[in-house]
């Protein structure tokens, strides 16, 4: 059989090298990281990639904590809690990471950390790098924070809090702990992240956002952030052969981007498999992988960056907040939408 390179050991390059191994398939996974590592995300698994995770016998590894409900809050007004259409998986990525490596590992997959590739295409190599950054989108910076906190009750399973500057989902996840993460953009550049994260996390005074965080106590080790996001749907590159983010980011206010990428994982699994026994060349299986990825994900990004752009505009996010507030099945619309 022939032997595959996936560059990048995060969510989705981890479950291929998974799924890859569990048919035969000699692996290689080079990450620039190591684990356990911290990681900006909402922490908040839901949709079709919680089956991924089912079906490769994954899950139960995970320890997750299921979330069943979601309230919204916008300024000092929440919405009731409602049960979401599906439970959702919390599991920070400290610990969800580096459980999917083990797993790799203990199925005779080799993993190379500490290693940034600078080769990233060509026959035999998978592109599973995560985001593609972009300075500036709009005129906007797009960044996001993340820190771990106890002594958080929360309302429901799913907090999203909309904020004038974004938005900021709170989760319950492993060991008592809270994942406070949020999505922001900022017109100027945004120099003290390091230093005013709790500022930009804890919400305006007087915010259903300050109040659930007043009793806060922050793992300060567990912050971290990440820079020059870009949301707007796009295409890989033409000849490389790419899966998560890499492909393309959904925007986080869907909580969708961790089950897309175990989604575009699975979705290449069996087109690798045939490749690395010489069924198929490997241009025949990107093809198949580009075909199955448009048609999963097409509706579902176009949809992403409606909501995205509502959810940043004042009028539009006072619209939305109200309707979901209202009309229980808005909150299930948006979500089915999206998955
Ligand atoms: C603010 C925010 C909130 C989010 N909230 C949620 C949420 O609640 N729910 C959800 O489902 N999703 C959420 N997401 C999205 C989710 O985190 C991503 O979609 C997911 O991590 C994508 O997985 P990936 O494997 O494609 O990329 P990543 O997880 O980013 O992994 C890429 C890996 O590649 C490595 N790498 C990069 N370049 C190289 C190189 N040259 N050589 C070697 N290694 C390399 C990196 O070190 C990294 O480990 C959120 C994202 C943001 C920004």
């Amino acid at each position: 059989m022939k032997a595959l390179t996936i560059i990048g050991g995060g969510l989705s390059g981890l479950v291929l090298g998974i799924g890859l191994r569990q048919r035969g398939v000699p692996v290689r996974i080079v990450e620039a990281g190591t684990y356990p590592r911290h990681k900006v995300c909402g922490e908040f698994l839901s949709g079709k990639g919680r089956a991924v995770l089912a079906a490769l016998g994954i899950e139960p590894r995970l320890g997750a904590v299921e979330a069943h409900d979601v309230s919204f809050s916008l300024g000092a007004e929440s919405t009731v809690a409602r049960s979401l259409p599906e439970p959702a998986l919390c599991v920070s990525r400290w610990k969800m990471d580096a459980v999917l490596a083990a797993i790799f590992c203990e199925l005779g997959g080799e993993l190379i950390t500490g290693r940034r590739e600078l080769a990233l295409d060509g026959e035999g190599m998978v592109r599973a790098t995560g985001r593609r950054p972009l300075a500036e989108e709009g005129g906007w910076r797009l960044f996001g924070l993340k820190a771990h906190a106890h002594g958080i009750t929360l309302r429901a399973g799913l907090e999203l809090h909309f904020t004038p500057r974004g938005y900021v989902g709170l989760c319950a996840v492993e060991d008592g702990r809270t994942n406070v993460c949020g999505f922001f953009r900022s017109r100027a550049a945004v120099p003290q992240l390091a230093r005013d994260w709790r500022e930009w996390l804890g919400g305006e005074p007087g915010s259903a956002l300050s109040a659930t965080l007043s009793g806060a106590r922050w793992d300060d080790a567990s912050f971290s952030s990440v820079a020059a996001l870009g949301l707007a749907p796009r295409r890989p590159p033409d000849g490389e052969l790419s899966i998560g983010d890499a492909v393309t980011m959904i925007p986080p206010v869907t909580g969708n981007g961790m089950s897309m990428a175990c989604e575009s994982a699975a979705a290449a699994i069996e087109p690798l498999a045939r490749w690395a026994a010489g069924a198929v060349s490997w241009e025949e299986a990107r093809q198949e992988l580009v075909g199955r990825l448009a048609r999963e994900f097409s509706a579902r990004l176009r949809f992403a960056a409606l909501l995205q752009r509502a959810v940043v505009h004042r009028q539009a996010r006072w619209l939305l907040f109200q309707s979901a507030r209202l009309l229980p099945a808005v909150q299930s619309v948006l979500f089915r939408q999206t998955r």
